[in-house]
């Protein structure tokens, strides 16, 4: 199937062409005549499969044929909110790509930043408004942004949403959406409580399904390398030696750890940056724009602050940590052999870490290879039962010991200081 089959306007064709799109993706093929013919859709799929196209193009078509677009005052037709800023600052440039040679505008709106700059751009007037769902509340409840004329409204990665506690925000977004409408919901998996949402928005919905989260893309292969804990940090300059690795994508679980991975590399002049919540705005725009020109090699970053990273021909993600979740494994992996490119995964696992790969070769369904010829062979041993019992003890000790520590160190700083107060 070619683009050109599925009735899209010239002026559409003509910017796919400008990306080099050539065939519609599985989802797009099964998206975009639903969308166009108006109705409800339910999508399951991924980041990587080309989702946002499949909503953004059927959307921006039906627009570009509402000739009242440019007459009068632009008012927002199309809502798409998404859990991160990154996700919507790329949604955005989608938008803004697929839209070239037609006159819908979009703008984005995100926590984190001032929010002058925003409010200007929704006064000049905007089709579509690409959200966070903190942000796009708080500039409703300031009468900067009114939901009246929306037409079409896309709920983005609703399982990320509800993981990030946006379940009370999206309910207030959706009590003041018009109810003549057609919305789009997608999401990565289908648990109940996301079929639950899901029915509160969506009207006779379309299924369609693509790539479900168990799957891993076959373009991506995937190593493992066994190792004790402590050696983890040696084990990763070991691996970034391979002059094959030219830029890589790192996970680590918290935001602590990345800041320490990204140290470390950089006391070996490894050029590298970290992103995760506790950067700002800009320092995360900073670093993932010179992880896009190649000045910064190694990108380190939490899950949450990666998800919707979209890096085009990333062929390197390595996993320091294993996450708890398998799920979390095969969004991580996603992120490399986008489109169709050839990806390579690497996961450093200690002892305690390789029930998790246990879990995600069962969901997957396929074993990740062992690489043993490597300098920092594992050699500790998963704990017993009361091993980790003890284990959890101590962590536990530890960390009240750390807050307290912290609490009265504050206390003497400012005598103000009452805990839960920033
Ligand atoms: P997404 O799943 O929306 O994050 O898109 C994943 C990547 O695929 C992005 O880099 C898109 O630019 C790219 N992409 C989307 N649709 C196509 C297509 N039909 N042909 C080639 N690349 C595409």
């Amino acid at each position: 199937m070619k683009f050109e089959n599925l009735k899209l306007i010239p002026s559409i064709l003509k910017a796919l062409e400008d990306q080099n799109y050539t065939h519609p993706t599985s989802i797009q093929e099964k998206a975009i005549p639903l969308i166009l013919n108006n109705q409800d859709v339910l999508g399951s799929a991924q980041t990587g499969t080309g989702k946002t196209a499949a909503f953004a193009i059927p959307i921006i078509q039906h627009l570009a044929k509402d000739n009242k677009i440019t007459s009068g005052r632009r008012r927002v037709k199309s809502l798409i909110v998404t859990p991160t800023r990154e996700l919507a600052i790329q949604i955005g440039e989608s938008f803004t790509a697929y839209a070239k040679y037609t006159q819908i505008k979009n703008t984005v709106i995100f926590g984190g930043v001032k929010q002058g700059a925003q409010v200007n751009a929704m006064h000049r007037g905007v089709d579509v408004l690409v959200a966070t769902p903190g942000r796009l509340l708080d500039l409703m409840n300031q009468g900067f942004i009114s939901l009246n004329d929306i037409q079409y409204f896309v709920l983005d990665e609703a399982d990320r949403m509800l993981d990030m506690g946006f379940i009370h925000d999206i309910k207030k977004i959706i009590a003041k959406l018009p109810k003549q409408r057609q919305s789009l919901f997608f999401s990565a998996t289908m648990p109940k409580n996301i079929v639950e949402l899901s029915r509160q928005i969506l009207r006779n919905p379309q299924k369609i399904a693509v790539n479900p989260v168990s799957s891993t893309a076959e373009t991506i292969q995937q190593f493992l390398y066994k190792t004790n804990k402590s050696n983890k940090p040696a084990l990763l300059l070991h691996i970034l030696k391979d002059p094959k690795i030219e830029q890589v994508l790192v996970f680590s679980r918290t935001k602590h750890g990345s800041d320490r991975i990204v140290r470390n590399l950089k006391k070996k002049d490894i050029n590298s940056a970290a992103i995760h919540g506790d950067k700002s705005q800009n320092q995360r725009q900073r670093a993932l724009k010179e992880f896009k020109q190649g000045k910064v090699n190694v990108l380190v970053a939490t899950d949450i602050a990666a998800r919707g990273i979209d890096i085009d021909k990333l062929q390197h993600v390595i996993n320091y940590d294993i996450p708890n979740e398998s799920e979390t494994y095969v969004h991580r992996i996603g992120r490399c052999g986008r489109a169709g490119e050839n990806g390579i995964s690497i996961s450093i696992s200690d002892a305690e870490e390789l029930a998790y790969i246990r879990d995600i070769e069962k969901l997957t369904k396929q074993k990740i290879s062992v690489i043993d010829d490597h300098p920092f062979p594992q050699t500790d041993k998963p704990m017993n039962a009361a091993e980790k019992k003890e284990f959890e003890k101590e962590k536990q000790r530890k960390k009240q010991e750390f807050f307290a520590n912290r609490n009265k160190k504050r206390g003497a700083q400012n005598p103000g200081f009452r805990r839960g107060r920033r």
